[in-house]
Order: C-alpha cells, then sequence, then structure tokens
C-alpha cells in the first residue's frame, strides 16, 4: 500500500526562537531539493512539521531521499482519511493489515486536535482498537510495551493515521550554524568529521595538502571524490583547496627533530588553514582527530599542535572508536574510496618514533630554525588551488585560482 503522505517532524532546532524562520526556510527548501524528482509531490507546513502529498509518487524511494536530509528527526507513511469514526477505523486497519510483520500486541494512540470531532481520545481509543482487534485475530492490546504503536491524529483538515516512524540523519539544516574548514586527509577520519560536521548544521569548505610529485594525481583524484561523496549530502557544491605542502614538509623533514616532523606538519598545515579561514569567512577548523589514536592525537600534542591557531578546532570523532568511525564511513559511502593505498603527504618521512609528548618551547626553537617558515607558508596559502565539486559530476567544473599542478 502506498501511502497518502509522509509526516516530516524535526528535531532540537524547533525550538530556537529568533532563528526559527531561518531554519524553516532553510529545511523547505532542502526537502524541496529532496522531492524535486517527484513532480506530483506537494509539500506543506503546518503545526512545525512538513506533510508531502504524495499523489501517487512511490514511498519508498522518496523514503531513501529524505533519510540523508540534516535537520529530519525523522518521518512516518500517512494514511489519511477524513474526520469519521467508520472510515478512521477502516483506514487504522489497513495500516496495521500493510506492516511487514503481523505483530502481537498494539495499542492505539489518538489525539483529537479538531475539537468538533463527536469523540474524544480516549473514546476514539477503544472504538478504533476494538475494531482492529475484532478485525485481527490473536492480536493483543499492551499499552505498557506495544510492538506497534497506532497513532491517530484528528485534524481540523482531516485525519493522519499511522504506525511507522522512519529514523532521519537528525541533525541541522545545511548551513545554519555557520561555515567551517575541514582539512581533509585521504583517509578514513576526516571525511566522516567532515560529514559530522555538515550534519550538525555547518557549511563546509576542505582543504587538502599534498606533496607533489611526491604524492600522485590520484592521491588528488581521491580526494576530490571524497569530496564529492560528502556534496551529495546537502546537494551542494562544496570547495576543495588544494595547498601545496612540498616545501614546507621538505624543509620540516631536513631540521634536526626527527621525532618532531608529525607535530610540525600539523602546526603548520593549521596556519596555513586559519589563514584560509579568514580568506573564506569561516570561523572554525574541523578535523578528524580522535582521542590517542595517533601520537599526534595524544592529548599533549593537541594541546600543542592546537596553540597554532586562535580559531575553535572541531573535532567531532575526538571520543569515538575506531570501529564507530569506520562503520559511519561505510554507511556514508565514504569507506572503500579512503582504503584506495595512495600515499598522503604526512605518509611520507613518516619518523620512526614520532612523540607523543612534544615540548612547546623545543618545537617553537624547531620552527625558528627552519629559514623562511613563515614564507613558506605565505607562499603555500598564495598559491592555493580552489575547485567547486558538484555532488552530480565526477569531475571538478570549475577551478579558480593557480593551473593545475599535477
Ligand atoms: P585521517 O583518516 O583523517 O587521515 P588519521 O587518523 O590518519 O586521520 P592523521 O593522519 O594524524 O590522522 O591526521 C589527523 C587529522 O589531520 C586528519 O583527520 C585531518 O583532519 C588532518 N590532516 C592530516 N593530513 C592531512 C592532509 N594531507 N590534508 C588535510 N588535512 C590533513
Ligand atoms: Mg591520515
Amino acid at each position: 500500500m502506498n501511502p497518502d503522505m509522509i509526516l516530516i517532524r524535526f528535531g532540537e532546532f524547533t525550538v530556537k526562537g529568533k532563528n526559527r524562520d531561518r531554519f524553516d526556510q532553510r529545511i523547505m527548501a532542502k526537502v524541496k531539493r529532496a522531492v524535486s524528482d517527484f513532480p506530483r509531490a506537494e509539500i506543506t507546513r503546518a503545526y512545525g512539521r512538513i506533510y508531502i502529498t504524495l499523489n501517487g509518487e512511490p514511498y519508498e524511494a522518496m523514503a531513501v531521499k529524505l533519510k540523508s536530509v540534516f535537520g529530519i528527526a525523522s518521518f512516518s507513511p500517512i494514511r489519511r482519511t477524513v474526520n469519521e469514526l467508520e472510515a478512521i477505523r477502516s483506514a487504522a486497519l489497513d495500516v496495521m493489515r500493510a506492516l511487514p510483520k503481523q505483530p502481537d500486541t498494539f495499542k492505539v494512540s489518538v489525539r483529537r486536535v479538531d475539537k468538533g470531532f463527536p469523540h474524544d481520545s480516549q473514546e476514539m481509543n477503544h472504538l478504533v482498537g476494538g475494531h482492529v482487534l475484532r478485525e485481527l485475530p490473536g492480536l493483543k492490546v499492551n499499552v505498557r510495551e506495544p510492538e506497534v504503536e497506532l497513532k491517530v491524529e484528528i485534524q481540523p483538515e482531516g485525519t493522519y493515521v499511522f504506525s511507522s516512524v522512519v529514523q532521519g540523519a537528525g541533525g541541522y539544516p545545511h548551513g545554519t550554524n555557520g561555515k567551517a574548514l575541514l582539512m581533509l586527509s585521504g583517509g578514513i577520519d576526516s571525511p566522516v568529521a567532515g560529514y559530522l560536521a555538515m550534519r550538525q548544521g555547518l557549511e563546509i569548505e576542505a582543504v587538502h595538502y599534498h606533496s607533489y610529485p611526491f604524492t600522485s594525481e590520484q592521491a588528488k583524484e581521491k580526494v576530490i571524490e571524497l569530496v564529492r561523496i560528502l556534496s551529495q549530502f546537502t546537494g551542494s557544491s562544496i570547495k576543495l583547496h588544494l595547498v601545496s605542502f612540498t616545501d614546507i614538509q621538505t624543509a620540516i623533514a631536513q631540521c634536526d627533530h626527527n621525532s618532531l616532523i608529525i607535530t610540525l606538519m600539523r602546526r603548520s598545515m593549521l596556519r596555513i588553514a586559519e589563514q584560509l579561514a579568514g580568506q573564506r569567512e569561516a570561523l572554525g577548523i574541523v578535523t578528524g582527530d580522535s582521542l590517542g589514536q595517533v601520537a599526534s592525537q595524544t592529548l599533549s600534542s593537541m594541546n600543542v599542535i592546537g596553540r597554532t591557531t586562535e580559531l575553535p578546532l572541531l573535532r567531532p570523532l575526538i571520543t569515538m572508536d575506531k570501529n564507530e568511525i569506520i562503520r559511519i564511513a561505510r554507511q556514508i559511502g565514504t569507506f572503500e574510496t579512503s582504503i584506495l593505498p595512495y600515499e598522503d603527504c604526512c605518509t611520507l618521512f613518516v619518523p620512526k618514533n614520532p612523540t607523543t609528548n612534544p615540548n612547546l618551547g623545543i618545537v617553537e626553537k624547531a620552527e625558528e630554525s627552519i629559514s623562511n617558515l613563515d614564507e613558506m607558508i605565505l607562499q603555500a596559502v598564495a598559491t592555493v588551488e580552489t575547485l567547486t565539486i558538484r555532488p552530480d559530476i565526477r569531475t571538478a567544473v570549475e577551478t579558480a585560482g593557480q593551473d593545475d599542478w599535477f
């Protein structure tokens, strides 16, 4: 049975007083985009929810699209009928019969919003529940822990009957919490961090450091593909800033502090990211750090590395373990791309014993000993290559900035 409508519910952001209009407009736009392939679908807004009238468009295909819209807490396929007892009883039975598996227990929860309707909620629970019980032998009522809760909402314009609640992506509508720069390597973690940041309503621009010619064309393609996958979640293009890190990395690798190479690299990366964030009006930097995962992600390392910037460093994965991160990477479709075996700039010149407890004073001295570090950082920012990655196209469509370096 194809439902008549879909009821869409939102999460916490419905309570955000002043920002409410902005959230409302964004979520409406995103829902419209999600169902744009279904021309007969009609979208309406009522009582802090969105309703989609299907007009015969297929529910399952639409549900797949809605599941990835940030800001949707849950949705339900609905059978709609008129405000008359017999019609409601028969719709209730239809909904129960359409369940993929017939339950042993259920309960009816009626909400009467239309006060003109002759039976109140309690009476309706009995009138509808009794009818279903008569028609479906073997079914029992369990009010405390029912397998299925059959919901009936009697609104002034009609009655909505539904039982299933489909989990949405949650979070906030895209872009409603500002913009941040995502430090995107080709690894498993940072694309997941980017996804979670976007889900929380952040618009992102990605920055990737490469060490061409030590890193390859394929490594670049891999990062482009990761950005493309992320862009599919919002349907909007994402800017990718490609930064040449070769000179800085080479200089760092040549200084006398082998165990500090990663710490020094991360600090320079952050300095560059901070400047790009300023240019792009981004107010935070997102990384894929997860506490303790590698030497540069101990609390002590993060402390020394993080001091290079005053921007908030957002680390969505900080307390997740690797299995949890991998599970999300698989779910969002970045895992297979992330595990392609191309060298990242950080896997080159990796020290044998990276420090887990760097000393800020020694790190700062090491930086002073690298002549021209500040100039190289400015140069890296000045020669950034910016691509605009669209969700539907496998290659970058618009290039601004420097010529290709591959
Ligand atoms: P990932 O799987 O995201 O690469 P990781 O566990 O391999 O993470 P690191 O390589 O130590 O960890 O990197 C920590 C974080 O630093 C990354 O999650 C990413 O945000 C950032 N980062 C590392 N290398 C790069 C790079 N080449 N370009 C951009 N950001 C990077
Ligand atoms: Mg990495």
